[in-house]
């Protein structure tokens, strides 16, 4: 991994070094590709005489963009653990002080401190508190917060031996930067950080199960599937919460139920975080349970792995988990039905809104859905396969536009018709799903089958085209 930087041992009583950072790459999991480009920043002090011999500019900072909890700080940790060079952090926030000039003297102190012990990487959390747009904050906690980022751009500019100390900053919300922050030479080099997806939750438990005792047969997809939406600093919490359920049961292997049932309490926990009337959470049951009920009937649709209503950071709603086959959906092999049947399926919540709440009650919490089965509808009428325009390919002419829009209205209107029909069909299928997730937020697979079997589900004929 490359030759290893010689760390500055005289290192006096500092402030903001953390000591002891020994984080590694194969710490952080879940990163795909980003790992390459964070490989890169570590040869900058590995091997930062080759680039400036080349004239390859090193950056003068990085920033880390995603959410919280993503592994951002886990992240700038592990490049100066891999690079073996000091690691100074500080969070942005304990730059805006009240007092006029502490921000700015912490900000040098702490550059003061990375130069003498270079090499060395400074972290600064969250950016944005001290970062966004000057002059936006009025009055004197603005002006204080200006001559601290002044500060900061002073400092960032201030390296002529550059690949000594580098800057790593994280932020939620890089488009709120003050522009000077992210010219060249100073926050260049922006990551993108997102969510982990299924696999990327796989590899991120399997990470925190290391250290534990886990069984052998830990079904890690398992606790994944029922984990989406959820960030790497969640997961890590489901594996610690799992480790004491373990503890007090007196056994001595965490196994898949442990951490199913540590997934749901961590759920709940940020269900706890968000109050929401009992009132809402009818009307968000509703939305869901009328995709899945509509769903069901669906031979690409009807896997239904389970349905949520618990709100998410970015997911205000909740939603209905389609096992879809993949590989079919990759290809672009769906069916003209199954593009038929999606639409279906994206209508279903206008529907039930209908249905429930009456036409002079509607809201509007199906907006996203009903723009999804618009657009899939153009599509379907574009990719020639409506009835009216079947293999008709050149579609996309701008004098056309009419005909299309009236093509794909026409299929909207069928489709709403079939998912209202079928929604009106199953009333008390529906009830009894509304109900359940009311009540615990959440159905599984097997839940979900067992309404279906008490309450029966009538299938209408689709809609004769
Ligand atoms: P951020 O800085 O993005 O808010 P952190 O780096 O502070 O997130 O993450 C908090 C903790 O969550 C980490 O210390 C680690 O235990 C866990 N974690 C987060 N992301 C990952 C990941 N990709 N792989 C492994 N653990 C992670």
């Amino acid at each position: 991994s490359g030759a290893r930087v010689r760390r500055a041992q005289n290192t006096k009583l500092s402030q903001y070094l953390e000591r002891g950072v020994d984080v590694k790459f194969t710490d952080v999991a879940g990163l795909g590709k980003i790992r390459l480009e964070l490989e890169e920043i570590v040869k900058f002090f590995t091997h930062g005489e080759i680039y400036r011999r080349r004239g390859v500019k090193i950056p003068g900072g990085i920033l880390l963009c995603g959410p919280p909890g993503v592994g951002k700080t886990l992240l700038a940790k592990a490049v100066a653990g891999e690079a073996g060079v000091n690691f100074f952090s500080i969070s942005a926030s304990q730059f805006v002080e009240i007092y006029v000039g502490v921000g700015a003297s912490r900000v040098r102190a702490l550059y003061q401190e990375a130069k003498e012990c270079a090499p060395s990487v400074v972290f600064i959390d969250e950016l944005d508190a001290v970062g966004r747009e000057r002059g936006l904050i009025k009055g004197s906690g603005g002006q204080e917060r200006d001559a601290t980022l002044n500060q900061l751009l002073v400092c960032l500019d201030g390296f002529e031996g550059r690949g000594n100390v580098i800057t790593i900053a994280s932020t939620n919300r890089p488009d709120i930067l003050d522009p000077a922050l992210v010219r060249p030479g100073r926050f260049d080099r922006k990551i993108f950080i997102p969510k982990p997806g299924l696999i990327g939750r796989v590899e991120i438990l399997k990470v925190h199960a290391r250290k534990k005792p886990m069984a052998e047969d830990v079904d890690y997809a398992a606790v994944a599937t029922m984990t989406d939406g959820m960030v790497g600093a969640e997961l890590a919490n489901i594996v610690e919460v799992a480790a004491i359920n373990m503890m007090r049961d007196g056994r001595t292997e965490i196994t898949t139920d442990d951490l199913l049932q540590a997934a749901q309490i961590e759920e709940r926990g940020m269900l706890d975080k968000k109050e929401r009337s009992l009132e809402i959470w009818k009307q968000v049951a509703i939305n869901e349970a009328a995709m899945a009920v509509v769903a069901i009937n669906f031979p690409d649709l009807k896997n239904i792995e389970f349905i949520n209503i618990a709100p998410r950071a970015g997911r205000e709603l909740g939603y209905v988990r389609v096992k879809m086959d993949h590989i079919k959906f990759k290809e672009g092999l769906l069916s003209r039905q199954s593009l038929l049947d999606h639409i279906t399926v994206q209508l279903a919540p206008r529907a039930a809104d209908e249905i429930w709440h009456g036409e002079d009650q509607l809201s509007t919490i199906w907006a996203e859905t009903s723009d999804n089965a618009r657009s899939a509808a153009r599509t379907l009428v574009l990719g020639g396969l409506s009835d009216k325009y079947y293999g008709v390919s050149n579609f996309w002419v701008a004098d056309r536009i009419d005909e299309i829009d009236t093509e794909a209205l026409r299929i909207l209107n069928m489709c709403y018709g079939h998912a209202k029909e079928i929604l009106e069909g199953n009333r008390k299928l529906m009830d009894a799903v509304v109900d359940m997730l009311v009540e615990k937020k959440s159905l599984n697979k097997q839940e979900l089958i067992d309404l279906v079997e008490l309450h029966g589900c009538i299938k209408p004929a689709p809609p004769s085209v």
